[in-house]
């Protein structure tokens, strides 16, 4: 007899933990099956050296800033270890000399730090972060809301898309003209017209290509970079980046022990092969081992290619959506660096092992747009960059529990390998490149390379076979403007329903998704319970009648 639930979750990353939570916060017998030997997914903290088990490391994702207060306060997740430390500034030394700090919050030092590069740039700093901050109340409240089926004439639909016109009635010529502009322009070309320093243009041009597989001259960067710098979803002000103590596998793990409290089981080593189609309606799942559990409600959080094309089969599917589900871009370029090091970074242009405000944001390797570019430009053409760029924290500056007193673990997310390195480890050829992203560091903090106790480096093939991060895409997906919103993952299935009856999705391939922000998970439990109501009051009728 197969075993019987009334829902399955499948994958137990953040998202799954959080869908879980909800169907089960709501009376739903739940389980998530999770094939790895942890939760967590692409949300994890690890010890990756076997030698030395006291480091431990958040191995891929390592910033918390999306996670809504509704899900945080729902979930009880305070109470669970959920614990994020605000980050320091944003920090560049110059292989040339000197270094630039940017304040997310604190306008005069930005000001001092900014006018030591130019004097017009640091002017025109307040301007740029309240046109910013105006665009993201904007866009940060979408990021709650289901898209609405755009073109679909189902009176639901239309009323969900009249919904969204009458919410934003209120928008300005002006906004949305912004709105656009961001959408569709580069993130340099958006810089080139506010900013003349190459130091504060470097700066500001990360956000727009991280996790991108696009350069900074591409259109749809400027996005990306907006999608970082929400400050605010419409149920209150999210915190700025932050660290969460414990890594980030601790905010899957305070998730976890809400879900267990709501009843939820897990089980572990369960990889799912099949989601179980009758007649249209999802009804369970095989997993690899052969056995099979059954419910009324299946949520998949998993990459689109295995939830439908692998595990619902394309015989099932329509054919248009197998077709959007195909062509999917799902390309990052991304190698992940985890170092455990004897001691702070002594920075030429801020000398000093001690720690200080400079250590505590993000410790950046990306000097200027054209070095950004260049990194891309090389991936492009089918190498790894010769100079790549890195988005850098040192965790450990707030959070003691990672590593031994006196040691710190720093985090380089670093960009880009060729496209297609998912496919083969390339591990000879990853070294190199980490090797030349350290002698990067070198050059302007000299004490960097010797510093290094133990590496850890995690490619697009690791990334695939490991986490099931297909392509290497660290959302499940490009956040690239066919892929957002309404078209996320396909056109007419934004709702997190799909074309399978009974068959839900809710990972970082949906609208809100990527990042550790919940929002998939939650919208899947939250359309598969009002279809569970839905149904139950027509059953309900039918009965009485
Ligand atoms: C290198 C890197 C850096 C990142 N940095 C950040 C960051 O700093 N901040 C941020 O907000 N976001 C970051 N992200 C993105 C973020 O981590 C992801 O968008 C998010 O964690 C994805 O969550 P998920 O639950 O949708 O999917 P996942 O975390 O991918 O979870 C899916 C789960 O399903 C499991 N699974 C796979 N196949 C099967 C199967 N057949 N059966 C059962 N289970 C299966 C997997 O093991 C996994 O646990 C980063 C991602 C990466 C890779």
């Amino acid at each position: 007899m197969a075993a019987t639930y009334d829902a399955i979750v499948i994958g137990g990353g953040h998202n799954g933990l959080v869908a879980a939570a909800y169907l089960a916060r709501a009376g739903a017998r739940t389980v998530v099956l999770e094939s790895r030997y942890k939760t967590g997914g692409a949300a994890t903290t690890e010890s990756p050296w076997p030698e030395a088990p006291e480091f431990r490391v958040t191995r891929l994702s390592y910033v918390m800033s999306l996670m809504p207060p509704t899900i945080i306060n729902d979930l009880k997740l305070a109470s669970h270890g959920y614990k994020v430390y605000p980050m320091g500034p944003y920090y560049q030394a110059f292989p040339e000399g000197g270094s630039i700090k940017l304040y997310a919050d604190d306008a005069k030092r930005n000001y001092e730090s900014v006018s030591k590069w130019s004097k017009k740039d640091a002017e025109v700093m307040p301007a740029w972060d309240a046109w910013l901050a105006g665009l993201a109340d904007v866009l940060g409240p979408m990021l709650l809301t289901p898209p609405p089926n755009i073109g679909s004439r189902k009176p639901r639909d239309l009323a969900g898309t009249l919904r969204l016109a009458w919410r934003h009635r209120g928008l300005k010529v002006r906004t949305i003209a912004d709105a656009t502009r961001l959408m569709t322009m580069s993130i340099a070309d958006l810089l080139d017209d506010w900013f003349e320093s190459s130091q504060v243009k470097g700066a500001l041009a990360v956000n727009g290509v991280i996790g991108t597989w696009a350069g900074p001259y591409e259109p749809g960067t400027a996005y990306v970079m907006a999608h970082h710098s929400i400050g605010d979803v419409g149920d209150g002000h999210l915190g700025n980046w932050g660290f969460q103590e414990g890594g980030m596998g601790a905010v899957s793990d305070a998730i976890e022990a809400a879900a267990r409290g709501f009843g939820v089981e897990v089980k572990l080593n369960a990889p799912v092969s099949q989601v179980l189609v009758e007649n249209g309606k999802a009804v369970g799942v095989a997993l690899e081992n052969g056995e099979e559990i059954r419910a009324g409600t299946v949520v998949s959080t998993l990459h689109p290619r295995t939830a439908f094309l692998d595990h619902v089969g394309e015989k099932n599917l329509p054919a248009d959506f197998a077709r959007d589900i195909k062509t999917w871009k799902t390309r990052s370029g991304v190698v992940k660096i985890n170092l455990a090091l004897s001691e702070l970074p002594n920075f030429t242009a801020d000398p000093g092992t001690d720690l200080a405000e400079h250590h505590t944001g993000s410790v950046e390797m990306a000097p200027s747009m054209e070095f950004i570019e260049r990194a891309f430009l090389d991936a492009r053409e089918g190498k790894p960059a010769v100079r790549p760029f890195s988005d850098g924290v040192i965790p450990t500056a707030f959070d003691k529990t990672l590593c031994p007193d006196g040691t710190h673990i720093m985090s380089l997310f670093t960009q880009w390998v060729p496209a297609d390195w998912n496919t083969e480890p390339h591990t000879s050829e990853l070294e190199a490149y980490a090797d030349r992203m350290i002698e990067l560091y070198d050059e302007v903090a000299p004490n960097f390379k010797a510093s290094i106790l133990h590496r850890d480096v995690v490619g697009p093939y690791q990334m695939e076979q490991e986490y099931g991060l297909v392509g290497g895409n660290i959302f499940h997906g490009e956040l690239s403007l066919e892929q957002l919103f309404h078209m996320r993952p396909a056109p007419g299935y934004a709702d997190y329903r799909t074309p399978i009856s009974g068959l839900y999705y809710g990972s970082s391939a949906t609208h809100a998704g990527g990042g550790v922000c919940g929002i998939p998970g939650w919208q899947a439990a939250r359309a598969a319970l009002a279809d569970r109501k839905v149904s139950k009051s027509a059953k309900g009728q039918r009965a009485a009648g």
